[in-house]
């Protein structure tokens, strides 16, 4: 009876001088020690949603370019070589604001005589394009 007590307390004592050193705890009991460190690699980390779409940023915000009505070059690319309509954001893909500025900036161009109101010069007509008119951003019905 004092015997087996004694083996007990005997084993407990090794077991807790074992599991205080990290190097012998796998000889003690390597359940605890995978367990221990299956925990640190099991946690959740952190991960995009793969379904959540790339927001699309417009491309004078993308460029860091501002409007300005004396740069007629870039404002006539916002504008129909047909008929100098000014396309809409549904064609630019520009956003709001931009749109807006572009829009503001291209009428005091027309207006200060820099850009004509119903064709684009045709000096402008072989610029790079900043965005396809025949292949919009958004489909619409006309
Ligand atoms: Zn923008």
């Amino acid at each position: 009876m004092a015997y087996a007590s004694l083996i007990r307390n005997f084993h407990n004592f090794t077991c807790r001088v074992l599991s205080t050193s990290n190097r012998l705890v796998h000889n003690v009991s390597p359940n605890v020690w995978e367990e221990k460190h299956r925990s640190e690699s099991d946690k959740p980390t952190f991960m995009r949603n793969p379904y959540k779409y790339k927001k699309q940023e417009c491309i004078l915000c993308k460029l860091n370019i501002k409007p300005d009505y004396k740069n007629v070059r870039l404002l006539s690319q916002f504008q129909s070589r047909f008929t100098g309509r000014i396309y809409g954001r549904h064609i630019t893909g520009l956003c709001k604001n931009q749109q807006r500025k572009v829009e503001q900036e291209i009428l005091k161009a027309q207006n200060a005589g820099l850009m004509g109101y119903y064709t684009k010069d045709v000096a402008f007509c072989k610029d790079p394009k900043l965005f396809d008119p025949n292949h919009p951003f958004r489909p619409h019905k006309y």
